[in-house]
């Protein structure tokens, strides 16, 4: 397909990514696959910038009766394939950068998934943990009225994120429900079960990191009996993540949060963990396992490296101490591209967040499809297609990367922004 040269942009596609940080990674991978793939600036340009982004006060009486005001975002990166869709994120680390990074690789996610949605982000700066529920109800409902205009099950379509849950998403789909006059649950997904959620949603990223951490044991001929792994995160993806490994047969050894890290050669016993994790907040103090120091746990000598907390943890400063054969990134943009470059020289095989962790926005779809048909899945249905989704994605990543000569980053990369403008090609530009 020819690529004509779009309208001249205002500034450089990458003007945004100068200097470091999530958006400047998230520009830099776009701009190699734009280089592999051949596109004119103009193209570049029309892929590297959001199409809407929309930054709202979010006024909140707390539960003393002061006021505060907080800021959220939402950012919808592209629709050429469809409504946007994404996460919303609570987090103090929320700027408007983190969102546009966000946004832009749920694009490249969505399209690389086969699933037909664009890419959103939301996200509010807000430390979760220091205000009550009520107090996060009024911020959830608030944040959703000033959003109002621009989401629905046709246009934008949140989901949880770090900071955010079932509950979040049940008060977002009862606002918008409330203020349009009916009740409309295929505007969010991740909802609870008993308001239209699917089965098998609250899993459905572990278990996607899992199918594909195996598909790629195996690809290193690295069976999952006697395998080691260390989780970094203990959150909804890295909890998840480490009991799928430990059922799978691999040894989960080591697991951290943002407090602290425990480590058991010959494997934690991950349910018990968990049961730590909820009657006390944290892996620290677990009794099964000895203390390790939180930095060292990227460094072990495992087979499989799960990075599943935040962006840039794996960064120029600590690659070179992973030990790991393969890291799948169950976070988004947990690696650098200077880290990236560290460990393709050292030999580890880095499966990318945007197929990796892709099983989450997989079950939204699904969520999604049943919210709107009002007809409903069961559980071994929803597993079933994530797994068939999940390891076609990984097949035809490791197609792309075996052609090209790319890493599996490049090629998912590659594969998802070809799709997306072909969508915006085959549509043409209007007027
Ligand atoms: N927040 C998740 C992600 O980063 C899920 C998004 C969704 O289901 O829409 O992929």
């Amino acid at each position: 397909m020819t690529t004509p040269v779009l309208a001249p942009a205002a500034d450089a596609p990458g003007e945004a990514a100068a200097g470091t940080g999530p958006l400047a990674e998230a520009q830099a991978q776009l701009a190699a696959a734009v280089r592999t793939l051949g596109y004119e600036t103009g193209l570049h340009a029309l892929l590297a910038r959001p199409r809407r982004e929309m930054t709202v006060s979010i006024p909140l009486r707390r539960d003393d009766g002061s006021v505060e005001v907080l800021t959220g975002h939402r950012v919808q990166h592209n629709f050429s394939r469809g409504p946007a869709k994404g996460g919303l994120r609570f987090s103090p680390a929320v700027d408007l950068d983190e969102v546009r990074a966000l946004a832009m690789w749920m694009t490249w996610k969505c399209a690389l998934l086969d699933v037909p949605y664009g890419g959103a982000k939301g996200g509010i700066t807000i430390d979760p943990r220091r205000y009550s529920r009520s107090e996060l109800e009024r911020v959830t409902r608030r944040y959703t009225s000033e959003i109002l205009p621009i989401i629905g099950p046709e246009r934008d379509i949140p989901a949880p994120d770090i900071g955010t849950d079932e509950q979040t998403m049940a008060w977002m789909m009862d606002t918008y429900s409330v203020s349009v006059g009916y009740t409309v649950p295929g505007v969010v997904t991740g909802k609870p079960v008993s308001v239209g959620g699917s089965l098998g949603r609250s899993a459905a990223t572990s278990r996607g990191v899992v199918h594909i951490a195996l598909a790629a044991l195996a690809h290193r001929g690295i069976a999952p009996a006697g395998a080691t792994a260390a989780v970094q995160g203990f959150g909804k993806v890295g909890a998840g993540a480490a009991l799928f490994l430990a059922e799978a047969g691999v040894e989960v050894v080591a697991a951290s949060d943002q407090y602290g890290a425990v480590h058991r050669a010959g494997g934690l016993d991950v349910p018990a963990l968990q049961q730590h994790v909820a009657a006390t907040g944290s892996v620290v103090g677990f009794g099964g396992a000895d203390p390790l120091p939180a930095e060292r746990l990227l460094g072990l000598d495992v087979d499989l490296l799960v990075p599943a907390a935040v962006e840039g943890v794996l960064h120029a400063g600590n690659a070179a101490e992973v030990a790991a054969s393969v890291v799948v990134e169950g976070a988004n943009g947990p690696t650098t591209a200077a880290a990236d470059e560290i460990l393709a020289a050292n030999g580890v095989l880095v499966v990318p967040d945007i197929l990796a962790n892709a099983g989450g926005v997989i079950v939204s779809y699904f969520e999604w499809v049943q919210s709107n048909q009002a007809y409903w899945w069961s559980a071994a249905e929803v597993d079933a297609r994530l797994e068939a989704r999940m390891l076609a994605a990984w097949g035809k990543v490791l197609e792309v990367a075996g052609e090209r000569g790319l890493s599996l980053r490049e090629a998912a990369t590659v594969t998802a922004v070809q799709r997306v403008a072909d969508a915006h090609l085959t549509r043409g530009l209007y007027p």
